[in-house]
């Protein structure tokens, strides 16, 4: 896993990063929610090349959802190098699900598309990758199911803001 993780950086180019300051959460995925405080839940992860409007929108849909298990760092990345990424780790993006989005399960990582950002529906695909965190599985019925949950949360907050 470690050397995975190891790839991924070289391949995003994001190797000026320290890995190092999460405490060792990075080996610790899927362990649940009793290392996190709620009180720091919201802000103990990064957003890499985000707009302050795209980081801002992660972060409240992130929030209202409240998952158990939070990403460690979400990835906006040029749709160039996403599409190189997926191939790279030949990951299973399914066409026309979760496509603009995946999840590195053993670096806690969201990466998104960014060039195929959608306001509106980031929330929903937001959910699924989260659900694939909170039950630590690369399964997509596990990550739909637990995504349910998120979505509801969701619609919930935007009936209560209208
Ligand atoms: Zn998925």
């Amino acid at each position: 896993m470690k050397v995975v993780a190891g790839t991924v950086l070289f391949f995003l180019g994001f190797g000026q990063i320290s890995w190092g300051q999460t405490k060792g959460s990075t080996n610790v995925a899927g362990t649940g929610d009793s290392e996190m405080a709620p009180a720091v839940q919201t802000n103990s992860y990064v957003v890499f090349g985000a707009t302050a409007q795209q980081e801002a929108l992660v972060r409240s849909q992130i929030q209202t959802m409240q998952p158990t298990v939070l990403p460690l760092r979400v990835v906006f990345v040029p749709h160039w190098k996403y599409v190189d990424n997926t191939r790279v780790f030949r990951l299973h993006v399914p066409t026309g699900y979760t496509s603009a989005l995946f999840t590195h399960l053993p670096s806690r990582t969201i990466f998104i598309d960014a060039d195929r950002y959608f306001d509106e529906t980031l929330g929903y695909w937001l959910a699924h990758e989260l659900g694939h965190l909170v039950t630590n599985s690369a399964n997509e019925q596990d990550a739909e199911n637990a995504a349910r949950e998120f979505r509801k949360r969701l619609e919930g907050s935007r009936k209560t803001q209208r």
